[in-house]
């Protein structure tokens, strides 16, 4: 009985770490990461640390890339999903299972 509760808060633990090791990632590079351009368009987009073949690179965070949303070229930046609001967050994970 008493070994169940440790089992139990082990695996919590896991799944709890694993989720939050999953979420770093959707805003950590390299990887898919939620930008947003200059004109305030939020997509996701593959980002590499300092190797870019899709966009010119413009310093550490910031890039000069196709928006495909307002089907423009812009300057685009990585948003973390903590600065992203709710609506925003929401239309982001309809994306990402969509990707
Ligand atoms: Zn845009």
């Amino acid at each position: 009985m008493f070994l169940d509760i440790i089992v139990l808060t082990i695996v919590v633990v896991i799944v709890f770490a694993a989720n939050l090791m999953m979420r770093h990632k959707g805003y950590i590079v390299p990887g898919k990461t939620i930008v947003r351009c200059s004109k305030g368009h939020l997509f996701i987009t593959t980002w590499i640390e300092g190797y870019s073949l899709k966009a010119v690179r413009l310093g550490s965070l910031s890039r000069y890339q196709y928006c495909p949303i307002g089907k423009h070229w812009a300057i685009v930046h990585p948003v973390k999903e903590s600065a992203l609001s709710n609506d925003e967050r929401k239309l982001m994970s309809h994306h990402s299972k969509s990707l």
